[in-house]
């Protein structure tokens, strides 16, 4: 790896939605800034269906021609089935806001995790793929750099980096911010113990891709459908993808996925589908297209999210769960609001941890609706197309939600009639 610079302004860590995104709108301003990925080469991987709310950050970023004319199918609502195989109306998108932002899209993350990063270059940033951050390095209580090393093993850019990058990782490459992109790996938050896991969410996914499953088109986009199994121990996204390959995956409790005498992930997965009779008719006929992945334990917040010199964003900062399909969404906001501290900071020459962490109290606010409207999901009473029937005025401010809309004030209102409906649910015995 031949860096250019000595010292940048700020330095990303990791090239996943959320450093590319604080990346371009840094280096955006004319700022210095280093980008740098661990992965040689684009992966599959989770985090395929976005928010409609994404829309403004693209615009921001300059992105959405790209997208609108990319291999990307589009998405215009959500569908929830419940453990009986109701389905709920759709939450259709487009009729909830008519606008060119009701409506969104289902992404390869191997293909648009490189498209934001291509865009971050065009912006001005450096930017390394193969190359893992092996420390934050510190001076007093200030992050002042990192050090580096060459991914192994990774492929020709990874060995040509190593080439270059050994004799150097005993170096600091230095910056006045450093930013943790580095999702589920949080290499700060990992540092400093900051992260809180959510022990009411201790989840695990199987999950892959499929061609030739069933899929529903309505107003030229596709929606995602999220499915509730017989027994209501787990639930499967099914989302359509390009190509006629569809994204299934299944989410349980870890325990109970991966517990003693725990199967295969292919038996894990079939037992599930077994207890879903609605995903074993959208899986009648389709052929795999890869080996099923599994992750698991994902969901935490961190106890602090800046200090001197240094900022969490995206999943390094927290991470709710796959419900909703927010985590993109939260990525992208949170890269967005970070980089616009990072630049004032800079500007005014404060890169202290309270003018780097200015934007996160709102954005905990925000992201704590789609948080609570998770918790209901999973209490074992919330019967989403019941809900409306009884409170239809509430399908606007839950699509708000359900489209990531939710940093005004207000957002939150649907939980003063959810919260007692939920525990009226409980009483009267009604599951989900
Ligand atoms: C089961 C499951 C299903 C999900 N489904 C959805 C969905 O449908 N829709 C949705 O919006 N979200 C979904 N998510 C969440 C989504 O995947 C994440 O929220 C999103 O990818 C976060 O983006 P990020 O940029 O913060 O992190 P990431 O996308 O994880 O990017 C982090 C990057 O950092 C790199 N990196 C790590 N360590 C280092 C290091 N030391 N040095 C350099 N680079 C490093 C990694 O290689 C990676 O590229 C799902 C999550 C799970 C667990």
């Amino acid at each position: 790896m031949k860096i250019s610079h000595a010292e940048y302004d700020c330095i990303v860590m990791g090239g996943g939605p959320s450093g590319s995104t604080t990346a371009a709108l840094v280096a955006d301003v004319g700022y210095r800034v280093l980008l740098l990925e661990r992965d040689a080469e684009p992966r599959r991987k989770v985090g395929e269906s976005l928010m409609p709310e994404t829309y403004w950050v693209f615009e921001r970023l300059g992105v959405l021609e790209g997208l609108k004319h990319g291999p990307f199918v589009q998405k215009v609502g959500v569908q929830f089935v419940s453990s009986s195989g109701k389905e709920s109306s759709p939450f259709l998108f487009t009729r909830h806001d008519p606008r060119e932002c009701g409506r969104t899209w289902h992404v390869e993350r191997e293909k648009f995790d490189p498209f934001l990063l291509d865009n971050a270059v065009k912006k001005g940033v450096e930017v390394h793929r193969g190359v893992r951050v092996l420390e934050v390095v510190f001076e007093v209580d200030r992050a002042v750099g990192v050090r580096v090393a060459a991914e192994v093993g990774a492929g020709e850019a990874a060995s040509a980096a190593a080439e270059a990058a050994s004799p150097s990782s005993r170096d600091v490459i230095r910056a006045k911010v450093i930013v943790d992109a580095t999702g589920q790996a949080g290499l700060l938050g990992a540092r400093f113990s900051l992260r809180k896991p959510n022990k009411d969410f201790r989840k695990a996914a199987v999950w892959g891709h499929f061609r030739g499953s069933r899929r529903d088109v309505i107003d030229n986009g596709v929606m995602t459908v999220c499915l509730r199994t017989q027994s209501n121990r787990s639930w499967f996204w099914h989302i359509p993808l390009s190509n006629d390959v569809v994204s299934i995956g299944v989410v349980g409790d870890a325990d109970y996925f991966f517990g003693p005498g725990a199967g295969t992930p292919e038996e894990i997965f079939a037992r599930e589908v077994a207890d879903c009779p609605a995903m074993g008719q959208r899986l009648a006929g389709t052929e795999k297209v890869a080996g099923l992945d599994v992750v698991k334990e994902y969901s935490y917040l961190t106890s602090r999210s800046s200090g001197d010199g240094w900022v969490l964003v995206g999943d390094s900062w927290g991470f709710i769960d796959p419900i909703y399909s927010s985590g993109v969404w939260f990525a992208l906001k949170s890269g967005q609001l970070a980089a616009d501290t990072i630049v004032e900071g800079l500007k005014n020459g404060d890169t202290s941890g309270e003018q780097l962490g200015k934007w996160v109290p709102e954005f905990a606010r925000g992201t704590g609706w789609v948080r609570k409207l998770a918790e209901a999901w999973y209490c074992g009473q919330f019967r989403v197309g019941k809900f409306i029937r009884e409170y239809p005025h509430h399908v606007r401010p839950m699509t708000d939600i359900l489209i990531g809309r939710i940093f005004h004030p207000g957002a939150g209102d649907i939980f003063n009639d959810l919260d007692p409906w939920l525990e009226r649910m409980k009483a009267e015995g009604v599951t989900s």
